[in-house]
């Protein structure tokens, strides 16, 4: 299987040629798919996996598709939210979601602890499409309505047993309960999805499924596709 398969963008195609990256991993080709059709998916894997790309490539293609603004809405986004457990792994990601985001003009921030909360403040109040964050400090930055994320429908748990490892888990749930409920798909997976709107689309990566990250995955997921690499 082959890049020039994946139906991604020839801007991400580019990006993910200049990146190097000749054939996409297992993980980046069994999420992929399901990403680009807005499914839900639980990844079992562990980094170097290339599992990054495999939830970057379709949460970037999301916002690509998304209507342009009207001109009355004063912030911008975001649009998509992406959780991890520490700096370290936000800073990874951000390295990782940049080097693709470049290609399509998309803003990405990051917030994580340790960092000046005004400047972070200031940032979001610029506009930005992607935010990427441990969950304790971009809670902070709700709570202080730095960012709304009335707006943010694409959502990725990265290392989810950690976040909840490190007592993470009330403000994971702070974050997700702060996007518009009304767009979670419908539990019945019989229940035809309209075409023309936007739905919730949700990732979460974890090594293992402890029972509070099946609870997580239980109340915000809908008929989820679970990859195993
Ligand atoms: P991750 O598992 O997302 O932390 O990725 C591990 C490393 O593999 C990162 O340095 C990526 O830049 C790299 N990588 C991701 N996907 C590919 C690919 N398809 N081909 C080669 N390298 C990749």
């Amino acid at each position: 299987r082959s890049w020039a398969e994946s139906k991604l963008r020839p801007e991400l195609l580019k990006a993910i040629e200049k990146a190097g990256y000749k054939t996409p991993s297992p993980i980046q080709m069994a999420a992929i798919p399901l990403g680009l059709q807005q499914r839900d998916v639980i990844g079992i894997a562990e980094t170097g996996s290339g599992k990054t790309a495999a939830f970057v490539l379709p949460m970037l293609t999301y916002i690509t598709r998304l209507p342009p603004m009207s001109e009355e809405n004063e912030a911008e986004g975001p649009y998509a939210v992406v959780m991890a457990p520490t700096r370290e792994l936000a800073q990874q990601i951000e390295d990782e979601t940049v080097k693709f985001a470049h290609y399509l003009g998309i803003k990405v921030v990051s917030i994580v602890g340790g960092q000046s909360i005004e400047e972070q403040g200031f940032k979001l109040r610029q506009g930005c499409e992607v935010v990427i964050a441990t969950p304790g400090r971009l809670l902070d930055c709700l709570e202080r309505r730095y960012a709304v994320l009335n707006q943010c429908n694409y959502v990725v748990l990265d290392e989810a047993d950690r976040m909840i490892d490190m007592g993470f888990e009330p403000q994971v749930v702070g974050v997700l309960d702060a996007m518009p409920s009304s767009n979670l798909k419908p539990e019945n997976e019989d229940e035809e999805l309209d075409e023309k709107r936007i739905y919730r689309t949700t990732y979460m990566f974890s090594a293992t499924m402890p029972p509070a990250v099946e609870r997580l995955a239980r109340k915000y997921l809908r008929n989820p596709v679970v990859v195993t690499i």
